[in-house]
């Protein structure tokens, strides 16, 4: 057996295929060129506050969802206590109403059609989809790759139930749901949910069907112990991690992955490599962009990706009894425009660590306000260091500004600020353009298939956020996982899941 990996990154994909690769008698090394495990899973502390840079609801935070299973394979469950969320979103508007995004269905849809009567039927046919939704349960465990026709038709039949939700919503987007609306608050209150461009109203609809099943609650605690959770898990099981280790290239021998070269210039061998890092960066720079062809390239020079963030965390010396613990966000109106990021911001969205003590000292509350923005700005910006700092100190000022409209004397009680940038992702993760999430998902890109491995590379794989339009938490570690399967199947071994054997 070529029983050596190596891994590239240490974030939830790359702890993920470590364990897997452990639990089936593979030598693994993981290199992470941080200190830390997580990658964007991450948090940072300042005085006292925890700014939480990733987790607001992980899909498989119960037994009710397929992903659980797997997070407890990678040992992230049942660790952490889960909170689950009564409400996704409070969506204020300028004249006064409110579009509160209940993760209950029936409670959601008695107040949408209480907001409007005169959308009742469109409303009705959704929240129908919702409940429907609520009821799906793909086997998700085995990687496509792989499947047989047998398998083939079983996920079929069980997907036989749910396609008229599909075929109903699939190629629909939340703004083009909205337009459809009569009621003008709701139809301008409803994009506001998921704001970003043509996301897909199914995405949409899952992500609510997940919630009211209590299935995607989010750890107390936050990202950092679910990341450091998987890292045990992983050193428990045998794996060996290098930290500081940033990998400059990937190196081949005879088309096939022979094993990394880190900075200070020792080369790795091994008989496989999996590169859990950046997608451009793997393809492009480490290695060199000789095993890639058009379609690979029509990805990056054209899908579009989750926008970088200007993240903007606040330690206040209150509490926020407006704020109820059930509410995982606020989006409201300012109706004095701010200035940030060289623009007028007419709304802001704020999340408060009402529901989790542990982000914050007693009788304090952490703020997170999170604002789209350009990569290319802030990476120009960064090189000029006093310019970025002031920019930062602006970016604070213009989001306390906008808060104190909505709190008032909120401004009073600031006793940290923390401005992260897109520089500041790009520089600790090295994902492409700051991304916080990879391929953004669009009716179309929800469709796409990736490739796991590169045209004429052998004995390489690529696992994470990169590999699957719509990112996040459990495509990283599934990801991981079906890798590992492929793997398995060369070796003509079983592959094997089970989370007491190494
Ligand atoms: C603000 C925010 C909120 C989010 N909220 C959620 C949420 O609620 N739910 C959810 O499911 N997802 C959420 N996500 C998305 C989720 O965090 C990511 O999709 C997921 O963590 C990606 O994991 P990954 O392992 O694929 O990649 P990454 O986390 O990017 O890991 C890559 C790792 O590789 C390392 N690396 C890169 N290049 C090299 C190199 N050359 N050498 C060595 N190491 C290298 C990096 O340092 C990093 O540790 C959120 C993300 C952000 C930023």
């Amino acid at each position: 057996m070529r029983e050596t990996i190596h891994i590239i990154g240490a974030g939830i994909a790359g702890l993920s295929a470590g364990c897997y690769a452990r639990m089936n008698g593979y030598r693994t090394r993981i290199f992470e060129m941080h200190s830390l495990p997580g990658g964007l899973c991450t948090a940072w502390t300042r005085n006292g506050y925890t700014i939480d840079g990733c987790i607001h609801w992980l899909v498989g935070s119960s037994p009710k969802n397929r992903f659980y299973r797997m997070w407890e394979e990678v040992g992230a469950v049942p660790i952490q206590p889960i909170f689950d969320h009564d409400v996704f979103v409070r969506i204020e508007g300028e004249s006064g109403q409110t579009l509160t995004l209940y993760t209950d269905i029936d409670r959601l849809h008695a107040h949408l059609t209480d907001l409007a009567p005169e959308d009742c039927d469109l409303l009705g046919e959704w929240t129908r989809g919702l409940r429907r939704l609520a009821r799906l349960d793909l086997p998700i465990e085995r990687p496509p790759e792989l499947a047989g026709p047998i398998g083939k038709l079983g996920t079929a039949l069980r997907f036989l139930p749910h396609v008229g939700v599909f075929r109903r919503w699939a190629g629909t987007t939340v703004q083009q749901f909205a337009e459809d609306l009569d009621n003008p608050f709701l139809r301008e209150a409803f994009p506001l949910a998921f704001d970003l461009p043509d996301f897909p109203m199914i995405a949409m609809m899952m992500t609510l069907a997940w919630m009211h099943n209590r299935a995607s609650g989010y750890p107390i605690g936050g990202s950092l112990p679910f990341a450091r959770a998987i890292e045990a898990r992983y050193l428990e099981l045998g794996g060996e991690i290098e930290y500081g280790a940033r990998v400059e290239e990937i190196l081949v021998e005879e088309n096939r992955a022979v094993g990394v070269r880190t900075a200070d210039g020792t080369e790795h061998r091994a008989n496989r490599v999996i590169s859990a890092a950046d997608g451009h960066a793997t393809i492009f720079e480490l290695l060199g962009g000789r095993y890639c062809d058009e379609t690979i390239r029509d990805y990056y020079d054209h899908l579009p990706i989750f926008p970088p963030l200007l993240f903007v965390g606040l330690g206040v010396n209150r509490t926020f009894e407006d704020f109820p613990d059930a509410v995982s966000g606020i989006s409201f109106p300012l109706p004095d425009p701010v200035t940030i990021d060289g623009r007028p911001v007419t709304r802001l969205s704020v999340q408060a660590s009402t529901f989790d003590p542990s982000l914050a000292p007693s009788g304090k509350t952490a703020l997170k306000v999170a604002i789209p923005s350009s990569f290319e700005r802030w990476a120009a910006l960064r090189a000029r260091s006093d310019e970025y700092a002031a920019e930062k100190e602006a970016v604070a000022g213009g989001v306390i500004r906008g808060l104190e409209q909505r709190f008032p004397g909120l401004s009073e009680d600031v006793e940290m600020i923390d401005v992260a940038t897109p520089a500041t992702w790009h520089r600790y993760t090295g994902n492409w353009r700051g991304s916080f999430e990879g391929w953004l998902p669009t009716p179309r890109t929800l469709r796409l298939r990736m490739s796991k491995t590169l045209p004429g590379l052998y004995d390489f794989y690529m696992v994470g956020q990169w590999v699957q339009p719509g990112g996040g938490l459990p495509p990283a570690g599934m990801s991981a996982r079906h890798v590992l399967q492929m793997i398995c199947r060369e070796d003509n071994k079983r592959f094997n899941a089970d989370t007491r054997t190494a």
